[in-house]
């Protein structure tokens, strides 16, 4: 009997207890310093605990464990809800400090209906036995000319015609000029990016021309709540205003946002994808992100009614009382997401839509796919690379990124690494009561 691979032991920050969890038994437990020795030396009295938890395993049995889990894991996926999001076009009425698509083609084409048609038809037979709904993306979608807002309402009636869900990613300058519209729908929720208060956002979300947007962004999540739509704030990370969280979140609870069920966040870190950013020295790496945001939560637990930061698994065991199930692969492109444009093509997700070289294929004006690149996509996970088969975090991990891991060493099957173990030190210090 051994201590198990798939421990993931360390201290939790600001104490002087451990935490041991292991995703593959489903086990997690905060070990004081005297039992934490023993642990570590192998001394321990109550060892058949250890056993029963799998945190001491034969291991031999636990490779079993593995590749059943792995197998129900593929199965699972196979059966889970497919997210599709179609691009009308790359156009966009901002001009973000960071966007990552300014270098795409932006023509100021409108999306041909038989292409939107083309859509829906590769829907019906390709997917025809998943369930799924789809996102409209960009660019920005919410565009107020009269061809491209009946281009949305073309997207949304093609989804209403088949019952399926959607959802919007927005900048949410123009919610109230497509409130109409969207009351046709079934929202599953509209994303919308906001990055601090007026000062702080207009500043990085401004309108192609400078003018800031931060206001009627404020409108429309009003308009939104009022209509009873669903809405997702998130907030774009780096160090040029992460220190302004606070004060989001302080607008967030006054403006009532927050005591809505209806109202969701997230915050996302701001990193170089297919290009460099000519600001990229106010970029953090993950890691850095987790411990600001951990030191600024301590001062302002307000903030936690904003947003519950994650931290790895840590946010999901405090609030569902389990662990979640092992992750063998964290990357759900060309699996249980996909993106097409209105260029015909055929994408694994956003972070790939619309960059030249990365299609798998296109939809229109004929269904022509690259199955070995596609097959590529799919056969990604932690078994697939090299670097994650001997890594003790893999199954909170999931091996990253695949469009992050290629693009910064040119192979899919590489790693894009979470610092899993840090963000668990942090979470766990920060949700554990007691
Ligand atoms: S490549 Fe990255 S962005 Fe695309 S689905 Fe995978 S994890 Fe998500
Ligand atoms: S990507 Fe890195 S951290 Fe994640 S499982 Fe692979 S080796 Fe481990």
């Amino acid at each position: 009997m051994e201590h198990s691979k798939h421990n993931i032991f360390s201290k939790v920050a600001n104490s002087e207890n451990y935490f041991i969890v292991n995703l593959l038994s489903g086990q997690a437990d905060i070990l004081e310093p005297d039992e934490t020795k023993r642990f570590i030396d192998n001394k321990l009295t109550n060892k058949q605990v250890y056993i029963d938890k799998g945190y001491i395993v034969d291991p031999k049995e636990e490779e079993k464990l593995f590749k059943k889990k792995y197998l129900d894991f593929i199965d699972d996926r196979d059966s889970d809800e497919v997210q599709l999001f179609f691009t009308p076009w790359y156009t966009c009425n901002f001009d973000c400090s960071y966007c990552f698509q300014d270098e795409y083609t932006n023509q100021n084409d409108d999306v041909k209906d038989e292409v939107i048609e083309a859509f829906f038809s590769y829907v019906d037979t390709k997917f025809a036995d998943r369930k799924k709904y789809i996102t409209i993306f960009g660019g920005e979608p919410f565009l107020n000319t009269p061809s491209k807002k009946a281009s949305i309402q073309k997207v949304i009636d093609g989804a209403n015609q088949r019952k399926l869900d959607i959802a919007v990613v927005t900048n949410g300058y123009n919610i109230a000029e497509f409130i109409d519209i969207l009351k046709t729908a079934n929202v599953r929720e509209i994303q919308i990016t906001v990055d601090g208060t007026k000062e702080v956002h207009d500043s990085r979300r401004m309108l192609k021309g400078g003018q800031g947007s931060f206001e009627n962004i404020a409108k429309g999540v009003d308009l939104l709540l009022e209509n009873n739509i669903p809405l997702n704030m998130r907030m774009i990370v780096d160090k040029d205003n992460v220190k302004n969280l606070p004060e989001l979140a302080q607008f967030a609870i006054e403006k009532g946002w927050t005591k809505s069920p209806l109202f969701k966040t997230a915050l996302g870190r701001n990193y170089e994808l297919h290009h460099c950013q000519t600001h990229n020295k106010r970029l953090f790496q993950r890691i850095e992100m987790y411990q600001e945001i951990y030191d600024i939560v301590k001062k302002h637990p307000e903030v936690l009614e904003f947003h519950k930061p994650s931290f790895s698994i840590a946010k999901f065991i405090f609030e569902n009382g389990e662990l979640p199930n092992p992750l063998f692969d964290s990357c759900s492109g060309a699996k249980t997401e996909w993106a097409f444009d209105y260029t015909g093509r055929v994408y694994s997700c956003t972070a790939t839509v619309g960059n030249m070289g990365d299609e798998l294929g296109t939809f229109y004006p004929k269904i022509e796919l690259n199955e070995d690149l596609i097959e590529e996509w799919e056969e990604r996970d932690i078994l697939s690379i090299e670097k994650c088969s001997s890594c003790s975090v893999k199954l909170a991990c999931g091996g990253g990124c695949a469009a992050i891991a290629k693009s910064r060493t040119g192979k899919l099957h590489s790693e894009d690494c979470r610092p899993v173990k840090e963000l668990l030190e942090l979470g766990i210090g920060l949700y554990h009561k007691g």
